[in-house]
């Protein structure tokens, strides 16, 4: 194969791709090959890699039995669409059914993106509550198709999103910039009326279904307190509405012990939507309800590429990967020691004003003043190139820009956190010296 630069490739980017594709960092990072917890850059320069390509390398780059069973796939049958049937279509949603939470969650619809997963899953409470009424939360991110973009909250990722009708937001659950200015438990836990109140005001009264992410990923990993999922779904219920629960980030155990993110809070939702690190890295998206609720989709729908007997296998041996390697507990245990290594360097550093997350799943929102929390973007922007520089990836988001997101692979063991968190003291040391 004919070598090409860097440069050629960094050009290539800029003049064939859409403009409006987001890369990180001043020079966008051109990656070359991966193994397990580690990316190589074109020059040979090697990552500790605390990103996983956004929460989607739930076991490791190019992990070697999951790429096995993919060899093995490839070479037998590619391709059918779901106008036929698959065996590792089937056997992945048999899968599926047996480890949701509450056991009612077994008709699985598969398709290719977070995005399709969450069009999916609006559709069928639609069509099952014959009622339009979304309630959304502010902070969300769903999606980039024109009705995910209308259920997210965050306006830079919202692109054409004009608003749509039967989409509504309450307030989130974040804690440490309280939407009504008040302090968890005094609060009352506040936000979760902010659903009915919403629901009151600006819908007919009654909705199809209410959209959230355990976790708010792209948000800044914001975090709910314990409480707030139960009284949300209580409401949701009452006003006839489904509780979706969109697992893109928080699914597959990367929250510690439990296979889904929304079973931290004891709810069991009505329809389940994941997509990421559900396949480490072939795209799929999942849209799993219960018998009902699927029943109630008109026939005919099709996938193309739903199903797919690639991207199934892969799902597949990634969810038995997971189970055989215990994974979910992995993410307890190390998810535990991570926490611990980052609220140390919260002692140390204080531009860290809150460090927040569960499981392999953490962030630090960074702050230029702990007491006026006035959003450090800048610094996290520098913090980027310096993480880079010391050999790290780490992702960013956040309204405000100043959330340093953490999701490496869930099978990393305690001595990678060691060695991430010391580049990661030295890279604040650095940002903050400039
Ligand atoms: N939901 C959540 C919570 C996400 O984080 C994302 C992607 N960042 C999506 C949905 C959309 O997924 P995709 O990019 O696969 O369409």
């Amino acid at each position: 194969m004919e070598q090409v630069t860097k440069q050629e490739i960094l050009l290539a980017d800029t003049e064939y791709l859409f403009p409006a594709v987001f890369h990180y960092y001043q020079e966008p990072l051109v990656i070359a090959r991966a193994k397990d917890q580690w990316v190589w850059d074109i020059d040979g320069r090697q990552y500790l890699d605390f990103f996983a390509g956004i929460v989607t390398i739930s076991v490791g780059h190019c992990n070697e039995t999951v790429n096995r069973k993919l060899h093995q796939q490839i070479d037998q049958l590619q391709h059918t669409s779901t106008v036929y049937v698959n065996e590792p279509m089937v056997r992945l949603a048999k899968k599926i059914a047996s480890i949701t939470p509450g056991g009612r969650l077994t008709r699985t619809m598969l398709t290719n993106s977070g995005t399709e997963a969450n069009e999916t899953a609006i559709v069928a409470a639609r069509c099952y509550t014959g009622s339009n009424e979304i309630v959304a939360l502010r902070h969300s991110y769903h999606g980039r198709s024109n009705l995910a973009m209308a259920v997210t909250g965050v306006s830079a990722w919202k692109t054409a999103g004009a608003p749509q009708p039967g989409v509504v937001f309450a307030h989130n659950a974040y804690c440490y910039r309280c939407p009504f200015g008040l302090t968890y438990p005094d609060c009352g836990i506040r936000c979760a009326r902010d659903v009915e109140d919403v629901i009151r005001t600006t819908t007919p009264g009654r909705i199809a279904g209410f959209l959230a992410e355990p976790i708010q990923g792209v948000g800044g990993y914001i975090t709910p307190p314990k409480e707030y999922f139960g009284i949300v779904a209580g409401i949701v219920r009452k006003y006839g509405g489904l509780f979706i629960s969109d697992e893109v980030q928080t699914g597959w155990g990367r929250t510690g012990e439990k296979w889904f993110g929304i079973e931290q809070w004891g709810v069991v939702p009505d329809i389940i939507t994941s997509a990421k690190g559900m396949a480490n890295g072939s795209p799929i998206g999942l849209t799993v309800t219960t018998t009902e609720v699927a029943k109630a989709v008109p026939s005919p729908t099709i996938s193309t590429f739903g199903g797919n007997p690639l991207t199934s296998t892969a799902a597949l041996a990634v969810i038995d990967f997971i189970e055989e390697h215990n994974l979910r507990r992995n993410c307890e245990d190390v998810g535990s020691h991570f926490r611990q290594g980052l609220e140390a360097l919260q002692q140390k550093h204080s531009l860290i004003g809150e460090v927040r997350g569960l499981g392999l799943m953490q962030a630090l929102e960074l702050v230029k003043d702990r007491k006026t929390k006035e959003p450090a973007a800048a610094e996290a922007a520098a913090l980027m190139e310096t993480t880079r520089r010391n050999g790290v990836l780490i992702g960013k988001g956040g309204l405000y820009g100043n959330v340093i997101r953490m999701s490496p692979p869930m099978n990393i063991v305690r001595s990678d956190v060691d060695e991430f968190i010391t580049r990661l003291d030295r890279s604040f040391s650095e940002a903050q010296h400039g």
